[in-house]
């Protein structure tokens, strides 16, 4: 007989419908309190044998109720409940009384049950299952919860908060835009390499032929005098494909541009031209297969024969054949080849020369040979390729000559005389690269975030018992994977825009600063970008896996960011190199009075900021105050900085030698860069707060700067409690505040990446099409 059948026999069991029903429901009842339920059964002397044997049996969970069997218990149930506004603290044995009534006539319960009814509350008090919300098993249509109610809403005006983003560059990157969105550009999904490199060099002679590739040439020949422009045009290529960016970034910032600051005039007016046009395609061939971050000590030679007035350029062993090279493997015609300039025997360095590889019909010329370096992680669309010369003859003008030529009497000739400050001068004029580079890896990052944000707002995965299922955007660790992520795209935007105008504004004062900012700018946005599309591709679940959605082009395209335009562990050294001469001569520059003053300044903030009240504050306003944020991080970067200055001071004074010196404190270096970096990058933050008008752009622009200054504090907790600066409470409280702007952050975050402002057909995945909002 079915529960049903024997109820109408005896109502008062219907007191139980309610908790089986639960039980039943979600299979919750674990064995030990199956047997407490059972034990609680058999205690009940209101209860006849055989009512007790039938209760039993809807224990037994081998034995369920039948799919009809449970569909009308619910019915039953339901019959007590008010649909509409279901009480969500009623208990079960309260609704199991009502029935139990409602089945008596509505007369009074039995005396038996009305006894028991004190027993019976707190046998569902002990079961752990049972909690004010089991009600909503009965209507979990009515269910509303907060979690499910979140949504997008829009609380700044987009297109300002993108005119902020692009600065004085709207116009330009309007533009291109516009052309990336023409069917010439439509992408191309093909295996064939051959028929992917024709097609990215199309690209890129269709916009050498709006002018852009020479952008950042002098206007007399023929470029359009703009360097900001140019790095602009770089970073919005960038929403495209990429190989089609470093393509165009090999042929006009790589080559042309070593032309530009390596040679003089003469090779200015005879190449350039051609190589904004792209009539000239060539190649910046530094790395070999033995010397990729140690530039240095590259082995190629270019030796200075006078009878013949000519360089014969080679290639001493397979080591020392260059490697990696882009656009070697198939259409570069000339490189600038970086190379050891040896002049009457003598060796003054690395020295850059222009090498013909290729005739205008494409063929290798003589003593040149190339071979293709293949398929690779990424970046298929660039002809990478191997070069090895076999005593290559050019004219002696062929060498960029700016830092160093060789006379019309077979001199060597240098402005600056050591050769290891001329390479180090050298190298430094083509920082660009290292401006480019974390640019359009931000933009892949931004693509990255505006395809799986797009996504989380609307994919839904779960949800309360029988409820709505929740947009995943809303789950808790869904935002906190994603929504710091988004700040710092923020972060690193107007931070790598501070660079670009740093050097665009570079004086000969102030290079050094600038070349070890882009140094460490290009680590940490690039590393960023390598986080960012990692965890956008999981968030997308396995959509994000899809070669339709994108994401899988932008994560194997941006690898080799980390590495190429040098690596980014090396970077972080030079970073902290440079902070450590900066700060010995911020001391050696100090008279005593200074360094005494320095000193008691240091003592008063360490005072101040690790004063008991201040580490344990946890009020809110102090936690999200930019005050306290920027004190945080140049505490610690001072802090690390100065530790690091006196381990190596102290293992040198012991007789160490410096190389192992700074080998035995090379993570301790390293951490020097970041904390300069991520300094920088919050005061830009700030900077950027406190100067926008739009008073909405400016409040969520404020939000994402402190959940970038609080995700970075959250990271870095260990250190501040290891030194002092925050205790426990602090940390932990720092963490609430982490959690709910991530919370907040999320109602914007569709609006945020809108202001992106992507082309539609540059994202091109199916799963990020564009959500339509009203204000
Ligand atoms: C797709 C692609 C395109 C490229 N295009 C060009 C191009 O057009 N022209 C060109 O000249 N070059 C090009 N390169 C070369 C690129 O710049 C080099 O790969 C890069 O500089 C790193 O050199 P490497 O590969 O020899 O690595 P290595 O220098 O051998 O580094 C290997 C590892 O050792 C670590 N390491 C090295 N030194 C230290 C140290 N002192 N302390 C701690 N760790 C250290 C690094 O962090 C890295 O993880 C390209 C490379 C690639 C992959």
């Amino acid at each position: 007989m079915n529960y049903l059948a024997h109820l109408k026999r005896n109502p008062d069991l219907y007191v139980f419908l309610p908790l089986l029903y639960v039980a039943w429901s979600d299979t919750l009842l674990t064995p030990s309190e199956l047997a407490r339920l059972k034990a609680f059964i058999e205690t009940q002397v209101w209860l006849k044998n055989e009512d007790k044997e039938a209760l039993s049996n809807q224990l037994n969970p081998a034995a369920p109720p039948s799919p009809n069997e449970f569909k009308a218990w619910l019915a039953e149930i339901r019959t007590v409940l008010d649909a509409g506004t279901p009480e969500r603290k009623a208990s079960l044995i309260d609704i199991g009384l009502k029935l139990a009534l409602q089945h008596a006539g509505g007369q009074q319960l039995k005396s038996g049950l009305q006894e028991a009814r004190k027993s019976l509350y707190s046998m569902e008090d002990s079961l752990g299952f049972i909690n004010s919300e089991s009600v909503f098993h009965f209507y979990p249509e009515s269910r509303q919860t907060i979690t499910q109610q979140r949504g997008t809403t829009i609380t700044f005006d987009i297109d300002k908060l993108a005119g902020i983003l692009d600065g004085p560059n709207g116009a330009i990157y309007q533009k291109i835009k516009k052309l990336l969105s023409e069917p010439e550009f439509r992408y191309l999904y093909t295996d064939d390499l051959s028929v992917y490199r024709e097609k990215v060099l199309e690209w890129c002679k269709l916009l050498a032929d709006q002018g852009f590739g020479a952008m950042g040439y002098p206007k007399k020949y023929g470029g359009g005098g703009d360097m900001a422009t140019y790095f602009a045009i770089m970073e919005v290529l960038s929403y495209h494909d990429l190989s089609l960016v470093i393509k165009f970034g090999v042929q006009f910032g790589l080559f042309g541009m070593s032309i530009y600051f390596l040679g003089t005039e003469k090779h200015h007016h005879v190449y350039l031209r051609d190589i904004g046009t792209l009539k000239l395609p060539g190649c910046f061939a530094m790395t070999e297969t033995g010397h990729g971050s140690n530039v240095r000590e590259i082995e190629t030679t270019a030796t200075y024969d006078h009878p013949t007035g000519t360089f014969r350029v080679h290639t001493p062993h397979p080591e020392a054949q260059k490697e990696y090279i882009g656009n070697a493997a198939c259409h570069g015609q000339m490189a600038t080849v970086f190379a050891k300039l040896i002049v009457e025997g003598k060796d003054y360095g690395v020295s850059a020369f222009l090498v013909p590889l290729r005739d205008k019909s494409g063929n290798i010329l003589p003593g040149v040979t190339i071979r293709d370096c293949g398929r690779k992680m990424g970046l298929n669309g660039v002809d990478n390729g191997v070069i090895r010369f076999d005593d290559v003859a050019i004219p002696r003008a062929n060498m960029l000559d700016r830092f160093a030529s060789v006379t019309d009497e077979g001199k060597f000739d240098s402005p600056i005389s050591s050769d290891n400050r001329r390479f180090f001068t050298m190298l430094g004029t083509l920082v660009g690269g290292r401006i480019g580079i974390p640019r359009s890896g931000l933009s892949a990052a931004k693509s990255g975030l505006t395809i799986a944000i797009r996504y989380g707002d609307r994919r839904r995965q779960f949800g309360p018992e029988g409820g709505k299922e929740v947009p995943i955007l809303n789950y808790r660790q869904h935002q906190r994977r994603l929504m710091p992520l988004l700040a710092n795209a923020y972060a690193h935007h107007f931070a790598l825009q501070y660079l670009t105008d740093r050097f665009l504004q570079r004086t000969d004062e102030d290079i050094q600063e600038i070349e070890a900012l882009a140094a460490g700018l290009k680590a940490v946005a690039t590393w960023n970008t390598t986080e960012t599309l990692q965890e956008c591709r999981e968030c997308c679940g396995g959509k994000g896996y899809l070669s339709e959605n994108r994401i899988d082009a932008l994560k194997n395209d941006t690898e080799v960011y980390t590495t190429f335009e040098g690596d980014n562990t090396v970077l972080m050294q030079l970073v902290a190199k440079s902070r450590l001469t900066e700060f010995k001569q911020e001391f050696s520059n100090m008279d005593l009075f200074a360094i005494f003053n320095f000193v008691a300044e240091q003592a008063k903030t360490t005072l101040t900021e690790r004063n008991p009240l201040i580490i344990r504050t946890t009020d809110e306003q102090h936690l999200l105050d930019a005050g306290f944020h920027l004190s945080a991080f140049r505490y610690r970067e001072r802090n690390i900085l100065t530790s690091a200055a006196r381990r190596l001071k102290r293992h040198i004074d012991d007789g160490m030698d410096s190389f192992d010196a700074f080998n035995v404190c090379q993570n301790h270096l390293i951490l020097v860069g970041f904390a300069y970096i991520e300094r920088i990058i919050l005061e830009q933050f700030v900077a950027q707060v406190e100067r926008t008008e739009d008073a909405r752009c400016q409040a969520i622009l404020k939000k994402l700067c402190q959940l970038y200054a609080l995700n970075q504090m959250d990271i870095h907790k260990g250190w501040y409690l290891e030194n002092g600066y925050m205790e426990g409470v602090k940390t932990k409280a720092l963490r609430k505040a982490l959690d709910q702007l991530c919370w907040e952050i999320r109602q914007d975050a569709v609006p945020l990446v809108e202001a992106f402002k992507i082309p539609d057909s540059c994202l091109a995945a199916p799963i990020s099409s564009p959500v339509t909002h009203s204000v």
